[in-house]
């Protein structure tokens, strides 16, 4: 049950994406996987609020990203889930908010670039859409083409600007 404070910090938005329940002082690292300074040159009517290390009853301490007039992509959003499994993600439509639950994808392709340089996906030359396979147990992203091994908590390095 969110608090008080909490409902008012989500209901000031009309339309847009609430990403909540990230780990404190992390949230810099969720617009670094969003791609949100792409974002910025695209649609100038987009505004974000950060908040970190609001207090939390589950969680202690946490981050929230708020964005106006953009829905985060899901696909965006279980990458996220990757890196921090905990986070829940909001819609918001006309005021009404709906959750969507991230998931680990079975696969990702082309959001991730593959750690290995000599891989088909790095080359200029004929490119290919970089895919991974998902490694649930061991919490790897392995290289469909080359094989190489890539930590979920080392994806926002890799993410593909
Ligand atoms: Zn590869």
């Amino acid at each position: 049950m969110p608090d008080e404070s909490e409902r008012m910090l989500v209901s000031r938005i009309e339309e847009g994406t609430v990403i909540d329940h990230i780990p404190d002082w992390r949230a810099n690292t969720v617009s670094r996987v969003l791609r949100m300074d792409k974002l910025a040159r695209m649609q100038a009517d987009v505004s974000v609020a950060i908040l970190q290390n609001v207090t939390s009853k589950s969680f202690g301490r946490k981050d929230i990203v708020k964005i106006d007039k953009w829905h985060v992509d899901e696909k965006d959003a279980d990458i996220l889930c990757l890196v921090f499994p905990n986070i829940t993600v909001n819609y918001i439509d006309e005021g009404k908010v709906s959750k969507y639950e991230p998931k680990v994808p079975d696969t990702i392709e082309g959001r991730i670039r593959c750690p290995e340089l000599n891989c088909i996906s790095n080359t200029e030359r004929e490119p290919v859409l970089p895919r991974f396979n998902t490694l649930k147990k061991e919490r790897l992203l392995q290289c469909h083409y080359c094989d190489a091994l890539l930590a979920f908590d080392s994806v926002p390095e890799y993410v593909r600007t």
